[in-house]
């Protein structure tokens, strides 16, 4: 089953808002599942996290996160390295509190290093993060396919990496349309990519994906920003009829700035679509 998110407590959530009310408000809406945006730090509150958790499981909802944009695995410096693991490792473990599956994480800068460089150092990143797996059993940590070409992140370099720790990735089919600077962007080119999602990771992984998808703003190094899907370029009903010919399940996040009427716009044409 395939389950369209909205990327954070919709817009037209009643005062005073909040992911609970933002949970119920979706809910009313249609909506089946929320990526909650921790992008500028992590709740630290285990209470609020199992008041989410149960918020959710009411409306049987789906949860993701996003994690927080300050994470350079890659840094060279050491206490800038260590804060990066913290936020990760702070974000997991709230999410396995708040019955939350899977949190995206912007991994890495290239900083000018050869690429195969940067993914040792991810590797080593990865691997302390994960001695701490009984801290977040049934979480996913989803590395994503980054917008611009200064980000560790193409589809080739995520998939690698999780397949190394049994991981599966958050891929952003609009980041690798920016970062190509137009291109993926047609049918041929996500069955492509979901192609290569299943060769690394198998048939099955495909039935549980977290992705993310928008219209998108770009120039020669890549994203710029998001846009509503009516005023991009995105081929998103294209996009759509791949996901329902391929049968893909899981969790896509509709990162439009329009939140929720976007969010239901892809819901509604994809449920209409035979
Ligand atoms: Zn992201």
């Amino acid at each position: 089953m395939l389950q369209f998110a909205v990327a954070g407590v919709p817009l037209s959530t009643p005062k005073p808002g909040g992911t609970v009310e933002g949970l119920k408000h979706a809910h009313s809406l249609g909506i089946e599942a929320m990526e909650m945006e921790w992008v500028q730090n992590v709740p630290k509150n285990p209470e609020r996290m199992e008041e989410i958790r149960i918020t959710a499981k009411e409306g049987d909802m789906t949860l993701t996160v996003h994690a927080p944009y300050y994470i350079n695995l890659n840094s060279p410096e050491p206490a800038k390295l260590a804060a990066s693991k913290r936020r990760i490792l702070d974000a997991l473990t709230m999410s396995e509190l708040a019955g939350v599956r899977s949190v995206c994480v912007h991994p890495a800068f290239y900083l000018g290093q050869d690429p195969a460089k940067v993914f040792e150092n991810l590797r080593r990143a990865t691997e302390d993060i994960l001695k701490h797996k009984k801290l977040f059993p049934n979480v996913n940590l989803a590395y994503e396919t980054m917008g611009k070409t200064a980000q560790f992140g193409t589809l080739e370099e995520v998939l690698k990496l999780s397949k190394e720790f049994d991981l599966y990735p958050c891929v952003d089919p609009a980041h690798m349309h920016a970062r190509t600077n137009g291109k993926i962007n047609s049918t041929k080119e996500w069955n492509e990519m979901f192609d290569a999602y299943e060769k690394y990771l198998g048939k099955k992984s495909l039935t549980y994906v977290h992705m993310h998808f928008s219209g998108i703003a770009y120039a020669a190094h890549g994203e710029k920003h998001h846009l509503p899907l009516k005023e991009s370029d995105a081929k998103w009903m294209d996009f759509l009829k791949v996901l329902k010919d391929r049968k893909i399940g899981g969790t896509v996040v509709c990162e439009s700035p329009l939140l929720e009427k976007d969010t239901l716009l892809m819901k509604e044409t994809y449920d209409a679509l035979k």
